[in-house]
C-alpha cells in the first residue's frame, strides 16, 4: 500500500515535470517566433513605415462583414489607405501598357535561405535569410520574404492565373517597397515548391523551421521581362508605399501542388482595384 503511494507519487512528479518542461521549451520558441512572425507580415511592414503601432485588434478576411470591400473601414484610420486611389492590385490591359525602353531590368542578387513557413491565417509566408537583395530600375532593396496568393491577384486582360507569388523587398534606407509578382500557370511539377510540400503549416499560427537550405532564384522564370506601375500593398493596412513589378513569363505548378497551396489559404485574392489615372510601363 505504502509502495503503491510513493509510485502514485513519483508518477504525479514525473508528469508534472515533463509537462511543465514542455510548456517552457514552447512558451521560449513562441516568443522568438512571435518577433519574426510579425516583422516580415505585410500589415507590420505598413505600419513600421508610418511609425503606427500593429494593431492586433483589427481582423480581416476575402469575404463576408470583414472582406475586401470593407477593409478601409475596419480598423479607426489605420486602414483607410485602402480606400485610396493608387491601390493594387490591378487589371494590366496590355493594349494601354507603356513600353520605357528607359526602365531598368530587374537585376537580382539572391542567396540561399535556411527554411521558414508561416500560416498567417491569410497566406502562407516564407520569411527569406537576410542577405539577399535585388536592385529594382536602379533602387537596391533588401528581399525580406515572399508569400502566395490563389488565385492570382493581378490580371492580364482581365484573366486570372491560378496563383500569384509576391517577393517583398524593402529598401533599407527609405522603407519603402518593391514587390516582385510571379504568376503560376498549371503544368510540370514545381521543383522548388515540391521540397516544401509535405511541411506547409496549415493552420492559422502554424510555422515549420528548419535548416534545410534553398534558393529562390531556382524558382524565377527564365525571362523576368515585367510590367510596372505605383500602388499598395494588397492586404490591409494597404499602405501606398510599392512599386510593383509584375513579372509576364509565369511559372509552372502542378494540379496537385496548386490545389494543396488552395486548400489551405483558400481563395485569398483582392479583387482589381481602379487605375484611376495611372500608367502601367513595361521594360521591354
Ligand atoms: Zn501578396
Amino acid at each position: 500500500m505504502k509502495s503503491n503511494f510513493f509510485k502514485y507519487l513519483f508518477t504525479l512528479a514525473l508528469i508534472y515535470g515533463l509537462t511543465s518542461c514542455e510548456n517552457e521549451k514552447t512558451d521560449i520558441l513562441d516568443q522568438n517566433i512571435n518577433q519574426d512572425i510579425n516583422k516580415n507580415d505585410e500589415t507590420n511592414l505598413g505600419n513600421l513605415f508610418f511609425g503606427r503601432k500593429s494593431s492586433s485588434d483589427c481582423h480581416f478576411e476575402y469575404e463576408g462583414p470583414e472582406g475586401p470591400a470593407f477593409w478601409a473601414d475596419l480598423c479607426g484610420e489605420d486602414w483607410k489607405d485602402c480606400g485610396g486611389d493608387k491601390q493594387s492590385p490591378i487589371d494590366i490591359v496590355t493594349d494601354d501598357v507603356n513600353e520605357d525602353d528607359n526602365i531598368n531590368n530587374i537585376n537580382i542578387n539572391y542567396t540561399t535561405s535556411t527554411t521558414t513557413i508561416v500560416n498567417n491565417g491569410h497566406t502562407l509566408r516564407f520569411d527569406y535569410t537576410s542577405g539577399s537583395s535585388a536592385s529594382l530600375n536602379n533602387i537596391n532593396y533588401d528581399l525580406l520574404q515572399f508569400h502566395f496568393h490563389t488565385g492570382s491577384e493581378h490580371t492580364v486582360n482581365g484573366y486570372r492565373y491560378p496563383m500569384e507569388m509576391h517577393l517583398v523587398h524593402r529598401n533599407p534606407t527609405t522603407g519603402l517597397l518593391a514587390v516582385v509578382g510571379i504568376f503560376f500557370t498549371e503544368g510540370a511539377e514545381n521543383e522548388m515548391l515540391s521540397q516544401f510540400m509535405n511541411n506547409l503549416p496549415e493552420h492559422k499560427d502554424e510555422y515549420y523551421i528548419s535548416n534545410d537550405e534553398y534558393h529562390i532564384a531556382d524558382i524565377l522564370p527564365g525571362t523576368m521581362d515585367f510590367y510596372t506601375y505605383t500602388g499598395s500593398l494588397t492586404t490591409p493596412a494597404c499602405s501606398e508605399i510599392v512599386t510593383w513589378y509584375v513579372v509576364k513569363q509565369p511559372i509552372q505548378a502542378s494540379h496537385t501542388q496548386l490545389e494543396q497551396f488552395k486548400h489551405i489559404m483558400h481563395e485569398n485574392f483582392r479583387p482589381v482595384q481602379a487605375l484611376n489615372g495611372r500608367v502601367v510601363n513595361a521594360n521591354d
